[in-house]
């Protein structure tokens, strides 16, 4: 009985590897723009990945070994950019893939990065506070030859926060003889942080959802809004839709959902939630996560991890939109059924885009030691998703591919312009 679990869900994932999906799209992607095969030979996998073997000392005594990843995908445009990911669920081929959507996200908004990513197989929700301080700085010093401010910049994913940013900025700091704000983004205000960095992610799921209501003919308010997930990205996100007038009538963690076809009370629950975007346990009428991606609604924000609309549920999903703020979240096979079925999808590579710009813009202030107000910052973000937005849109359009096609052309472009230029390819 086990065996045959085991087997059954190792084919689940090898189904529903998102590595191999993000190569096909790549390689579609080039095909369309012309590049030749050794294009995709080279930018088809990470130029760089390292793997490392990280020792915490326990509180109870014992040693642990934890595993960690940092993947440089190419470095051809700029220092490769990317978050860290702390999850029991982390892989090489994860890290490999998050790595490649970040060069496509650079590439989407023309930042002058490359993309990179990091993660450790750990459950930081099982871990006390100096346990995580330990792993954190543990982990910068097995990955610091290959890092830093004009390398490779890291920021915070899933599970990780600006107080882990502010402890890799530290132990970094150390190694480096300097003080090193560039290093890594999303560190807290005090020590060069930047202001919108917190909300940037979900502010620019925001726009898009806004440019892709508009495109659709949908009224924001009103609009029936599910959010799955609702840490960083989806939390601030459902609170920007209820301000915008939208319904938020579904919001889910790892552990359930909760859904009110009135709208739920979001400052409530966003005043609940703990550090880790946990909520719905403290509630009895729950439902499941499966159940809650196939509600009645006009826009699904997937805002949590990947994998999460597959062939299975994508005939059952009833939103007109789909807008992607997790990496990752909707499978090719999905991808062909709900764009046949004449759903807009704003794909993970874009919709997500405002997190690393913003990214960006702390480490140009961090650069030039000279901050910005809260309002810059938003307005340059609105300029720039606005512009990403409308490009990808129109090459779809002209081009006649779906809208993930279309980022993934937009996206890898630059980065394979950057290679010629170079003499790589
Ligand atoms: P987070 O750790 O702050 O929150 C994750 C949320 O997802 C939590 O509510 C958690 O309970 C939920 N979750 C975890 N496992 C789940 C499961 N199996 N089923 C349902 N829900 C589950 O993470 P985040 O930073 O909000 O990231 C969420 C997604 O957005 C990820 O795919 C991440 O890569 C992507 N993303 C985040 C940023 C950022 O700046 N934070 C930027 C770009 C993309």
């Amino acid at each position: 009985m086990v065996a045959d679990k085991h087997t059954s869900e190792e084919k689940h994932e090898e189904k529903h590897d998102v590595l191999k999906a993000t190569q096909v799209v790549i390689h579609r992607a080039l095909e369309k723009l012309g590049y030749p095969e050794e294009v995709y030979e080279l930018l088809k996998e990470p130029i760089r990945m390292l793997t490392v073997k990280i020792p915490v000392r326990m509180d109870d005594g014992t040693v642990k070994i934890f595993t960690g990843y940092r993947a440089q995908h190419n470095d051809a445009v700029g220092p490769t950019k990317g978050g860290i990911r702390f999850h029991p669920s982390v892989t090489e081929r994860e890290v490999k893939a998050l790595s490649i959507w970040m060069s496509l996200k650079c590439g989407i908004v023309d930042l002058p990065y490359g993309g990179g990513k990091g993660g450790i197989v750990c459950d930081p929700r099982n871990m006390s506070f100096r346990e995580l301080e330990r792993l954190s700085r543990g982990y910068v010093r097995a990955i610091s030859q290959i890092v830093g401010p004009t390398k490779d910049i890291p920021a915070p994913d899933v599970f990780t926060n600006s107080q882990i940013m502010a402890w890799m900025m530290d132990e970094y700091s150390r190694i480096d003889e300097f003080n090193s704000p560039g290093f890594i983004t999303g560190k807290p205000l005090v020590l060069g942080g930047s202001h919108g960095r917190e909300t940037a992610t979900a502010k620019g799921v925001t726009i898009c959802i806004r440019e892709a209501a508009k495109k659709r003919g949908i009224d924001l308010e009103g609009a029936r809004v599910v959010v799955q997930g609702f840490g960083n990205a989806g939390s601030f996100l459902a609170k920007f839709m209820h301000d915008a007038g939208a319904k938020v009538i579904g919001i889910s963690d790892a552990y359930g959902a909760l859904y009110d076809p009135n709208g739920l009370d979001i400052d409530y629950l966003l005043d609940r939630r703990d550090s880790f975007g946990t909520v719905t346990k403290l509630f009895k009428n729950t439902i499941t996560n499966k159940e809650l991606l196939e509600l009645e609604c006009d826009i699904l924000v997937p805002a949590a991890i990947e994998n999460q609309i597959t062939e299975e549920n994508a005939h059952n999903i009833k939103a007109k939109i789909v807008v992607e703020a997790a990496n990752g979240p909707t499978t090719l096979e999905a991808t062909e059924i709900l764009t046949k079925r004449g759903i807009l999808i704003v794909p993970d590579v874009l919709a997500s885009a405002g997190g690393v710009t913003v990214s960006y813009f702390e480490w140009v202030q961090n650069n030039q030691g000279y901050y910005w107000t809260e309002e810059e910052v938003e307005e340059k973000l609105e300029k720039v998703m606005v512009k990403a937005f409308n490009n990808v849109y129109e090459t779809a359009q002209t081009r006649r591919v779906d809208m993930r096609l279309a980022a993934y052309m937009v996206g890898v472009r630059k980065m394979a312009e950057a290679c010629r230029f170079r003499g790589w390819i």
